[in-house]
């Protein structure tokens, strides 16, 4: 398959405006085309084992969940681990892709995934996402005399970007709205100042983004029934495979009922919020602190424990989606850079 409608399925599994706004998402190297995707293979880092794995397989995609282009780069130099993997990647023709955070916030994404450890009655994002903005942002609204409604859609009908409707009021007057975007404002302004002693009113409106139902960062999920503390680790442990994980046993939390969970380091929004448990990679010593002193216990995993299983799930979903036409490995070299030891 060729790589531009690889790159289309798989922004249309997970569109990157779910990502969040600091982060650098989508396809970060393209060999010159024409590229054939035949082999991908998925991994949480792009390390050099990986990599050379990669090279090994003849893969012609990598999937790292983690973008191994995060900082602008000024030069690629072969002193540098991630200057090297991305010289090679683009020598022996092999493109990158991150989805990163459009992941976490997929319904049916990492965040999902992670809280399968539990039975889990309902669950909500922490934070929720809304759908992308679109070309326009903003509605003008005329409303004026019926008997200049066509000289008026006729100044506005050659501003681009623009779509116009017209909603009739009563038998003297009608609304013209016009979606735009901010910058396209003063020029539909400008375009229907010689009518302005006949425009009765007129109005600007903010479009606002909708709420995408099951999307968005974290996830708090109530259990259908409470679960003792060391039954949530032990739970936590065998979903993500881990022999040792870390807990913080929060002041009075003997039972736990709800939790929330965020794949990776959740210290920036597993905050003040009312569950009986968090679980995530990592968190700073005070946010956790914080947490176990407030009766939140907390289970602390290492940031990629966190993700790394998701991988699995994901190789099976985009079998799916390219139909089989492409071989999806996940990679063995690709482990958290932590040991317990
Ligand atoms: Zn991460």
């Amino acid at each position: 398959m060729d790589l531009k409608s690889v790159v289309k399925k798989l922004q249309q599994f997970a569109d990157p405006s779910l990502a969040e706004s600091w982060d650098n998402v989508g396809l970060l190297v393209e060999p010159t085309p024409p590229h054939e995707v035949k082999k991908v293979m998925l991994t949480n880092d792009l390390t050099e084992a990986v990599y050379r794995e990669a090279c090994d397989w003849n893969a012609n995609l990598i999937i790292s969940y983690h973008p191994p282009i995060f900082a602008p780069m000024k030069k690629l130099v072969q002193s540098n681990w991630k200057d090297r993997i991305i010289t090679g990647c683009i020598e022996n023709r092999i493109a990158i892709y991150s989805p990163h955070t459009s992941y976490d916030a997929l319904a049916g994404g990492v965040n999902d995934w992670l809280l399968q450890a539990f039975d889990i009655s309902s669950s909500k994002p922490v934070t929720q996402s809304v759908t992308s903005a679109g070309p326009y942002n903003k509605k003008l609204q005329l409303t004026i005399s019926s008997t200049d409604r066509e000289s008026i859609l006729k100044c506005v009908s050659g501003i681009e970007n623009t779509f116009t409707t017209v909603n009739e009021l009563n038998k003297e007057f009608c609304e013209i709205n016009i979606l735009c975007g901010s910058g396209t404002i003063p020029a539909i302004l400008e375009s229907t100042q010689c009518f302005c002693d006949k425009i009765q009113s007129t109005a600007l409106f903010d479009i606002q983004k909708i709420p995408k139902s099951g999307y968005g960062m974290g996830r708090i999920g109530k259990l259908t029934s409470p679960i003792s503390v060391s039954e949530a680790v032990e739970r936590v442990k065998k979903h993500l495979g881990l022999a040792h994980i870390r807990l913080a046993k929060g002041i009075g939390c003997d039972s736990i009922s709800s939790v929330a969970v965020c794949a990776g380091s959740g210290g920036g929004l597993l905050k003040n919020l009312n569950v009986s448990l968090y679980v995530t990679g990592e968190m700073s010593h005070h946010d956790v602190l914080h947490a176990a002193q407030s009766g939140v216990s907390v289970i602390l995993c290492d940031h990629s424990n966190t993700e790394r299983g998701f991988l699995k799930v994901l190789q099976e979903s985009l079998t799916k989606v390219f139909q089989n036409q492409v071989d999806i490995q996940v990679s063995k070299s690709d482990k958290d850079p932590l040991d317990v030891v």
